[in-house]
């Protein structure tokens, strides 16, 4: 599975974090989402996805 976050769709909702906290975090800087781990849950990680109301998260496999 591939995780990525485009953070120019990124507006910092938070969605993903409420999801799947161990993966996504809210950088403190930027406002936007950032991965803590490019691994996890994968039903929290595509709940996150689906989750995210820019579609900002990818995932792939
Ligand atoms: S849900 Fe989407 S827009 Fe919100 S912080 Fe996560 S990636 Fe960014």
């Amino acid at each position: 599975m591939k995780i990525t976050v485009d953070p120019a769709r990124c507006q910092g909702y938070a969605n993903c974090v409420a999801a799947a906290p161990d993966a996504f975090d809210i950088d403190d800087v930027t406002g936007k989402a950032v991965l803590l781990r490019t691994e996890g849950d994968p039903g929290e990680i595509r709940e996150a996805a689906r989750s995210c109301p820019v579609a900002a998260i990818s995932v792939e496999g």
